[in-house]
């Protein structure tokens, strides 16, 4: 195997106290190892097989398809994942690292609480102790998945910093790493973060681009024509898109959160608006105000609502590889009710917003062939916020 990616063309590398450096290439030497260690392959391919619920199903949705003009519209249902998002893939593969390595300690950051779940969960499963980093707001927020990573045993321990959401629960979670990195392995949440970790979650979340790619081929006997994910951090796109990269007849779209619309300032479209700063240890588009400082970013879906992204996604923006686009609230809205009311799949709000950008562009897209969607969660979470705001109360 390759030495893992350290950046992706000037995005990426490692912007960190020195004493985590050390940590850092110890976690790249592991990664590498077990990724080519049958007994930890074997181990975590079982897991995903009959823990997580892999291979996802690939979908046609015929009603929504209709809805919106698009011949063959297909679903990966990452939903399905058990706790409910492709979170998971990640947090098992690095737990089970974790515990390959020694460390007794697992700590995350979440924002909406899903990667929370996801690494308390995996936690619980290896019988590691789990501390959970989570803005005051974003508790209040999402209340429910606070509840659950009690109920798996984690402690979840509120950052009242800034303004309580995820940008300042991570630099907590890299706080305590710096802090305890001996005993401690950190879990980040999405394709982000210091070198190596932006390649070790995409690895992480490739099965999702080669399972789609496989299911591709089996029930269309083509590749799609085209493959849309949306992007927070960009795991789950990524995940989608390292299936077709070398496919250059694959047109693949990630799309951001446009909030209350860009031109308001209030959004979390880091690749269409933002300029290449350093956050949380890496080099990427940031959204950033007038000084340069870290701006916030706004979205309905906590999981879009980041004022930065991975490093690779930079990269591919800049050589044209993928086209970055992004939706409003209130088209991710619509979005979401399309899905429930035609298809009976209630979608995260985040996983609206590529459904959106598919309508919108639909004409463009069934020209090219089929289309795939990452869905890349279940609406669950969602229910009071999207209630809230579609005027749906019990
Ligand atoms: C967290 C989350 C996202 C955004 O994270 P990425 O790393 O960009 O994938 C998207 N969809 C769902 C359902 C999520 O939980």
């Amino acid at each position: 195997m390759p030495e893992l990616a350290m950046r992706f063309g000037p995005y990426g590398g490692r912007y960190v106290p020195e004493t985590v450096i050390s940590a850092l290439d110890e976690l790249g030497e592991a990664y590498l190892r077990y990724r080519g260690d049958a007994d930890f392959v074997r181990e975590l391919n079982g897991l995903l097989d009959t823990y997580v619920g892999r291979p996802t199903p690939l979908y046609l949705a015929e009603r929504l398809g209709a809805r919106y003009g698009i011949d063959r519209l297909y679903l990966k249902r990452e939903d399905l994942c058990h706790t409910g998002a492709h979170k998971i893939n990640n947090a098992l593969g690095q737990v089970l690292l974790a515990q390959r390595m020694g460390k007794r300690r697992i700590i995350a950051e979440t924002g909406a609480g899903q990667h929370g779940v996801a690494t308390a969960t995996a936690s619980a499963l290896f019988g590691m102790s789990c501390c959970v980093y989570m803005g005051r707001t974003d508790m209040e927020r999402q209340r429910l998945n606070v509840i659950r990573m009690k109920m798996l045993g984690a402690e979840v321990r509120p950052v009242d910093s800034g303004t309580g959401t995820l940008k300042h629960a991570t630099s907590e979670a890299i706080r305590d790493w710096v802090t305890n990195v001996a005993e401690t392995h950190y879990v980040i949440g999405s394709a982000v973060g210091p070198a190596p970790y932006p390649e070790i979650v995409a690895d992480l979340q490739s099965v999702i681009g080669r399972e789609t790619r496989a299911q591709m081929l089996a029930v269309e006997g083509r590749l799609p024509g085209s493959a849309v994910a949306c992007v927070g951090g960009g795991s789950n796109a990524i995940g989608m898109f390292r299936g077709f990269l070398s496919d250059p007849d694959v047109q693949l779209i990630g799309v951001e959160a446009a909030g209350d619309g860009v031109e308001t300032g209030r959004h979390g479209a880091s690749l269409g608006h933002g300029k290449p700063g350093v956050l949380h240890g890496s080099l990427s588009y940031l959204l950033q105000d007038a000084e340069g400082q870290v701006a916030e970013a706004h979205s309905i879906s906590a999981g879009l609502d980041y004022p930065g992204v991975g490093p690779e996604h930079s990269y591919l923006r800049d050589i044209g590889r993928v086209r970055y686009e992004s939706v409003t609230d209130l088209d991710a809205l619509a979005a979401f009710t399309a899905l429930s009311q035609s298809e009976g799949i209630i979608p995260a709000l985040e996983t609206a917003h590529a459904l959106a950008l598919v309508g919108r562009q639909a004409a463009e897209l069934n020209a090219l062939g089929p289309v795939v969607v990452c869905l890349s969660g279940r609406g669950d979470k969602d229910v009071d916020q999207a209630g809230a705001a579609l005027g749906i109360n019990a």
